[in-house]
């Protein structure tokens, strides 16, 4: 397995597997977990060539969020990705990611506005900002991402489409632990008592998946309502628990049944002490 720094090398590598390949792309912030590997097996179905970049991105993260205190451990992450199968893991510096003349922004508009959007001003333009490089730097055929981050997955399909980009995204279900919490690099940020009440957040998806499974006619604000109980149970500051179409990402009204909605799916934000977890689930009826 190649561990490289370099834009120019990297890329300079990937067009070339490309003439005879297929490259599989997995884009991550490091801090490897099973939701990671779970990505890397699915690249490995999809490409002959698999390649994961590790970079905690500044350009997503606003000036009071985490930049600084985002878990990093990259000489673990290369050996669990040695051992996964990957070919080229691509860890470049910021420095030399984005030079001091780097200008370009991209914003897929009205999707970035909701949920996250709205208390993270700037973050899903870092986001699509650094995927678009990341996918040209690695001239990736296909492109894999976890349904835990829907909003940003539902971008970057946008970006794709949008732009003709000559890739294919594929989405990931949500990889949980035992507890139902879904994995996230944020978690070890976690104290206990932090722990005890993130666990609320997958027991109020299951809370809400199943009215909507049993009740006919129930609507996002009895959905809302079944999952904010749950939520209370725990010390969690909530920071939006909403009802959306999976298509527009517009949370509906609490009178809106779900059953008139397309494919819709229930979003969580919230924070235990100072992480913020995100979690997401489909509510369609079965
Ligand atoms: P991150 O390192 O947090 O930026 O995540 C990199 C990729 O892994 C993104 O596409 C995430 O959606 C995905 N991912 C993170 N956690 C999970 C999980 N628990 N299940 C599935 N995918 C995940």
């Amino acid at each position: 397995m190649l561990v490289l720094h370099s834009p120019q090398v990297v890329q300079e590598m990937t067009l070339r597997w490309r003439r005879d390949a297929k490259n599989a792309f997995v884009p991550t912030m490091g801090c490897l977990h099973e939701g990671h590997l779970k990505l890397v097996e699915t690249a490995r179905r999809f490409g002959q060539k698999t390649i994961v970049s590790i970079f905690v991105n500044p350009l997503q993260f606003g000036p009071n969020e985490d930049f600084e205190k985002y878990p990093r451990q990259l000489a673990t992450d290369v050996e669990m990705l040695e051992a996964a199968g990957v070919d080229l893991v691509f860890a470049p510096s910021p420095k030399d990611f984005y030079p001091a003349q780097f200008r370009t922004r991209i914003q897929v508009q009205g999707l970035s506005e909701h949920l996250c959007g709205k208390t993270r001003p700037g973050h899903f333009e870092g986001v699509a900002t650094v995927c678009l490089k990341l996918f040209e730097v690695t001239s990736a055929d296909f492109a894999i991402f976890g349904e835990k981050d829907f909003q940003q997955l539902r971008i970057l399909q946008t970006m794709a489409a949008d732009l003709n980009l000559p890739l294919a995204i594929v989405p990931e279900p949500i990889v949980r632990e035992e507890s139902g919490l879904a994995l996230s690099s944020r978690n070890r940020l976690l104290s206990p008592t932090d722990r005890n009440s993130a666990e609320r957040v997958p027991l109020a998806i299951k809370a809400a998946r199943q009215l909507a499974r049993e009740v006919e006619d129930c609507s996002v604000g009895e959905a809302i309502a079944a999952a904010a109980k749950e939520l209370a149970k725990g010390a969690l500051v909530v920071d939006y628990l909403s009802v959306a179409p999976e298509e527009t990402l517009i949370p509906e009204g609490s009178e809106k049944l779900l059953k008139d909605i397309a494919m819709p799916r229930l979003f969580i934000a919230v924070k235990a002490g100072s992480t913020r977890l995100i979690d997401n689930v489909s509510l369609r009826g079965i």
